[in-house]
C-alpha cells in the first residue's frame, strides 16, 4: 500500500459505483466496477459517450474477466446505463485478463471492433492458446533458475497452466491498432494514446486534455444523486470546483494505492521491465498537475506528478536495498523476497513476487551495477560489478 497516499486527492471521496451501476465522473464519462476473484478484488472500467459515422452510442474502455458474474453486470449496464444506445467499439488498455477478458463477447454481442496495441493483441492471442508467461512447466523452471526451491510454490506455479486462458478463452480475430501519439475522436473529444512499457508489452493510456472532471468534493453530488447525467459547469471556477485540467485513463500504469506490477516472465527471461516502466512514467510529466486520473484499480485521483515521484522513490529505495544485499554476498531472486516484501507472503503472492524480484535484479544488471552468474545448481546469482 502507498504510505504517502495522503499526497493524493480523491475528488469523488469514497463514493464508488455498485456492480452493474455507473457513476458519472465527467461529461459523457461513466465509471463502472467489476468484481475480480483475487486479493485485488475489483477493476474499474469506463464508458465514453461516442458517435461513429453519425451513429450515437458508447465506447467501452476495458472489459473485465470472462465469467458469469462479469457478464451479468454488463447485461445490467446495457439495460440500464447506456440510455438505450449501442456500444460502438471496445478499447482495451492492455492484454492482462481483467482488461481484455470479455472483449470477444462484447465485440460479438455489439458487432463492433476491438481497439488495442498490436503488441498486446498478439500477446493476448498467444497467451490465450498457451501457458506461456503466467504459469505451467516453463514458469516453474524459470523461477527455479532464480532460486525458488519451495516444492509447494513450484507446484502452485505448475498448476497455474490455465491461468490466462481460463479468464481469456478467446481474443477477437481482428482488431484496430492503437499506437503511441495517435489521437482518437471519442464523442467529439480528442483522446491521445500514450504507450507505456514494463507492465504489459505495450500498454495504452488515454489522455483527454480538454475534458474535465466532476467538481471536487464536497460539492460533488451525494451518492444517491450520482446516477443522472452530470452537467458540465462550463469551466467556471464556481461551486468550489477544483481547477479542472483534463482526464487520464491511466489503466494500470498509474494506480493510487498499489505500485504497478513490474515482472520478468519466462517468455522474455532477460528483460528489463523496471527500466521500461520508470522511463514510461516520464511520459506523464507533461500532463497538467491537476489532471483527473482514472485508474484501473482504486479511486479516481488528482496528484499524478506526486504519484509518479512516489513510484520513482519507491523503486529507487528497493533498488538500493537489493544493491546492498548483493554487494554483501551474491544473491538470487528468491533471497531478495524478504528484502523487497516486508510483509509475509503466502504461496500465491510468492509466485507473483518472484517476477518483481527478478525485475529489480535485472534493472541493476542491465545498468551494469550487478553481474550475473549461474552456479553449479543452475541458479542465477547476482553480485556487485
Ligand atoms: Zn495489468
Amino acid at each position: 500500500m502507498n504510505p504517502n497516499e495522503a499526497e493524493l486527492h480523491y475528488p469523488l471521496g469514497d463514493t464508488v459505483p455498485a456492480p452493474g451501476a455507473t457513476l458519472d465522473v465527467a461529461p459523457g464519462v461513466r465509471w463502472l466496477r467489476m468484481r475480480l476473484p483475487f486479493a485485488l478484488d475489483h477493476i474499474n472500467l469506463w464508458l465514453l459517450r461516442d458517435r461513429q459515422d453519425g451513429v450515437e452510442g458508447w465506447t467501452i474502455i476495458d472489459c473485465g474477466i470472462t465469467d458469469d458474474t462479469t457478464r451479468a453486470a454488463w447485461e445490467q449496464v446495457f439495460a440500464e446505463r447506456l440510455d438505450g444506445l449501442p456500444v460502438l467499439r471496445v478499447i482495451v488498455t492492455h492484454m492482462h485478463p481483467d482488461h481484455i477478458g470479455l472483449s470477444h463477447w462484447l465485440t460479438e454481442k455489439w458487432k463492433c471492433r476491438l481497439w488495442i496495441s498490436a503488441t498486446d493483441f498478439s500477446a493476448a492471442r498467444v497467451a490465450s492458446h498457451s501457458t506461456t508467461g503466467f504459469g505451467g512447466e516453463r514458469s516453474a523452471a524459470f523461477f527455479a533458475s532464480h532460486g525458488l526451491t519451495d516444492p509447494d510454490a513450484l507446484a502452485k506455479v505448475r498448476a497455474r497452466s490455465n491461468y490466462y486462458a481460463g479468464m481469456v478463452p478467446r481474443v477477437p480475430d481482428s482488431y484496430r491498432r492503437l499506437m503511441d501519439g495517435m489521437t482518437l475522436d471519442i464523442g467529439g473529444h480528442a483522446w491521445r494514446c500514450i504507450a507505456g512499457y514494463g507492465h504489459a508489452p505495450e500498454h495504452i493510456a488515454l489522455h483527454a486534455p480538454n475534458l474535465h472532471g466532476a467538481p471536487s468534493a464536497p460539492s460533488a453530488p451525494a451518492p444517491g444523486a450520482t446516477q443522472g447525467p452530470l452537467r458540465d459547469p462550463g469551466g467556471a471556477p464556481e461551486l468550489g470546483a477544483a481547477r479542472r485540467s483534463g482526464l487520464l485513463i491511466s489503466g494500470d500504469m498509474l494506480l493510487p494505492r498499489i505500485s504497478t506490477n513490474v515482472s520478468v516472465y519466462d517468455l522474455e527471461p532477460e528483460s528489463d521491465p523496471l527500466a521500461l516502466f520508470l522511463t514510461s512514467l516520464k511520459r506523464f510529466d507533461s500532463l497538467a498537475a491537476d489532471t483527473l486520473v482514472l485508474p484501473s484499480h482504486g479511486k479516481p485521483f488528482t496528484g499524478l506528478h506526486a504519484r509518479t515521484r512516489q513510484l520513482h522513490e519507491h523503486h529507487a529505495e528497493r533498488l538500493a536495498e537489493v544493491m546492498a544485499a548483493c554487494a554483501a554476498q551474491p544473491c538470487h531472486a528468491a533471497e531478495m523476497l524478504p528484502v523487497l516484501f516486508k510483509r509475509k507472503l503466502d504461496l500465491h503472492q510468492t509466485t507473483f513476487a518472484m517476477g518483481e524480484s527478478i525485475a529489480h535484479l535485472h534493472a541493476l544488471w542491465h545498468a551494469g551495477k550487478l553481474l550475473r552468474r549461474a552456479g553449479d545448481d543452475g541458479v542465477w546469482r547476482f553480485s556487485a560489478a
